[in-house]
C-alpha cells in the first residue's frame, strides 16, 4: 500500500493550478506545455486532452506584487 500514501502526498503538494476540462469531451487535460511568466509578461500553459487530442492554452498570469 506504499503505492497509496505516494499518490496522495503528490496530490499535497499544493500546486494551485486547477484542473482544465476539455471543452468537446470533459475529459480533464493534460498540461504539455509551460511557458513560466516573466518581467510583467503573463505566460503560457499548453494543454492537451488525451482523449480526443483537442489543445489548447491558457494565459499565466505574473504574480501581483504588493
Ligand atoms: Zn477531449
Amino acid at each position: 500500500m506504499a503505492n497509496l500514501a505516494r499518490i496522495e502526498s503528490n496530490a499535497k503538494t499544493g500546486r494551485r493550478e486547477r484542473a482544465v476540462t476539455c471543452p468537446r469531451c470533459g475529459t480533464v487535460m493534460d498540461e504539455v506545455a509551460r511557458i513560466a511568466p516573466s518581467l510583467g509578461d503573463p505566460g503560457l500553459i499548453g494543454y492537451e486532452c488525451p482523449s480526443c487530442v483537442y489543445v489548447t492554452s491558457e494565459m499565466l498570469q505574473p504574480s501581483v506584487q504588493h
